[in-house]
């Protein structure tokens, strides 16, 4: 099968024929359609996470069933389906044990069954979600990642009808979540730096766009605050201000892996109560709702699509910030 192969860290991914995966018992063998890449994936480029090349990445992967190994029993061949991070615990810890093996220390994941920059992958039976009718494969895919992710993170942050929302960090996860507060009827405010983004921004539903510099806080503020921050920037800093734009009783999400340590004064913390809350994918009911805002029009990922064998350039285009929104490797059928 042909795979886009990590042999070296900062180093081109290799286009190679690898002998064709196979499903263990609790397992199914899919053939891939699309593959979403994600912020995480230039982290895996760079070494950051513990694997040893050479692998192949890719955790937002949809494709459709094309063999199930033993033992299981609630998909078969044919099935469209999309693959997510947390496959799989131990069964045996506290957290397994207490219905969580999303939480498990010995998860099983990509990382221990291989990518889906792949002609086919395997993946266990219990990381896989049925993809609703109608949906493309391509659409799907970054559903199973940047959309659970953000979606978990909306309803972590449990907002109640009436309440206003702000995303800071607009790239390949921000775009949904303005998508998915809209979705559920909240009034929704993006913060951007880039001015040239208000169009963009307002027509994938912000009902208000602010453009801040380097102190969204202080601009969200102005603008009359938030009850929620969705934040999914990186900037340690920007999500420290952005505290400072939470009214009273104010929740900031974060879902962005943080460049250093975030700064929360004491009294903006204490009075008024706010919180702030690490925020990854969470119930499996979350990544159920994104797909079904998805299958109801409500919410569209903007893709931008690339055949699997120009997967370098994809990356590229994903580290240079510029994607918009989110890069989807494609596989010829
Ligand atoms: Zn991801
Ligand atoms: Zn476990």
């Amino acid at each position: 099968m042909k795979a886009a192969v990590i042999t070296e860290f900062n180093a081109p991914w290799q286009i190679r024929d690898i002998p064709r995966v196979r499903p263990a018992a609790g397992q199914v063998a899919i053939r891939v359609r699309a593959s979403g890449m994600c912020g995480t994936d230039v982290h895996v480029h760079r070494g950051l996470f513990p694997l040893q090349p050479p692998f192949v990445a890719g955790h937002e992967a949809t494709g459709e069933i094309v063999e199930v190994g033993p033992g299981v029993t609630e998909f078969q061949v044919g099935d469209r389906v999309g693959v997510f991070w947390n496959q799989k615990g131990c069964g045996r810890c506290e957290v397994c044990q207490a219905g969580r093996p999303d939480r498990c220390a010995e998860e099983q994941t990509w990382m221990q069954t291989g990518g889906g920059n792949s002609e086919f992958m395997v993946a266990w039976a219990s990381g896989c979600a049925l993809l609703p009718d109608g949906v493309s494969f391509e659409d799907a895919a970054p559903i199973f990642c940047a959309g659970f992710t953000v979606m978990s993170g909306l309803r972590n942050a449990s907002p109640v009808p009436g309440e206003r929302v702000a995303v800071l960090g607009v790239g390949g996860l921000g775009h949904l979540a303005i998508q998915f507060a809209k979705a559920v009827g909240l009034e929704t405010v993006a913060i951007t730096s880039q001015a040239d983004k208000r169009q963009e921004l307002k027509a994938l539903g912000a009902d208000e766009v602010v453009l801040a510099g380097d102190d969204p806080g202080a601009a969200l503020s102005a603008a009359g605050g938030a009850d929620i921050v969705l934040s999914t920037t990186n900037s340690a800093r920007h999500i420290s201000s952005a505290f400072r734009g939470l009214r009273p009783g104010g929740r900031l999400i974060n879902m962005g892996l943080a460049d250093g340590p975030i700064t929360i004064e004491p009294m903006t913390l204490m009075f008024g109560q706010r919180e702030l809350r690490g925020s990854t994918q969470d119930e499996r009911a979350d990544l159920r709702e994104a797909l079904v805002h998805l299958a109801q029009g409500r919410v569209k990922p903007l893709i931008e699509t690339y055949p699997l064998e120009q997967v370098n350039a994809a990356r590229e285009r994903l580290e240079s910030g510029k994607a918009r929104y989110r890069v989807v490797l494609q596989h010829a059928t």
